[in-house]
């Protein structure tokens, strides 16, 4: 049984899902410390870890951009002993919470202004200290 790496979750989701877009409470799952040895899920292992201060902006970014794909290209070993390359179907939310968000932010127009101004200066001042 492969072995996968947990998704760090987007805010607005209560659902887990692993790195390569299983529903968490379906597969086996390790902390990053025991994902190590031949059974590792090879897109879990693909997924590069940042841990920096913008963590969070990255792994979001990083979890809208699987989630727009409307497939992955993985890989299965053939009898041959080489690999084949095939495609899985995704089935992710995101478009329907971007399209939920949207609406969120119609209706609270001056608490998202306010946010994105905040998050804008807090950028800038983490800019200005790491320059
Ligand atoms: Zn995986």
């Amino acid at each position: 049984m492969k072995i996968h790496l947990m998704r760090t979750p987007l805010p607005w989701r209560t659902e887990q899902a692993t790195e390569c877009g299983m529903l968490a409470h379906k597969v086996k799952i390790v902390q990053a410390k025991d994902f190590t040895g031949g059974q590792r899920c090879s897109i879990c292992r693909s997924t590069v870890k940042n841990e920096g201060p913008n963590a969070l902006l990255h792994q979001m970014q990083a979890a809208i951009g699987r989630g727009l794909q409307s497939y992955r290209i993985l890989k299965r070993p053939t009898k041959g002993g080489g690999l084949k390359e095939y495609r899985r179907r995704v089935n992710d939310p995101i478009l329907f919470e971007l399209k939920a968000l949207a609406d969120l932010v119609v209706r609270h127009r001056e608490e998202f202004e306010k946010l994105v101004a905040a998050n804008e200066s807090e950028q800038a001042i983490q800019g200005a200290g790491a320059g």
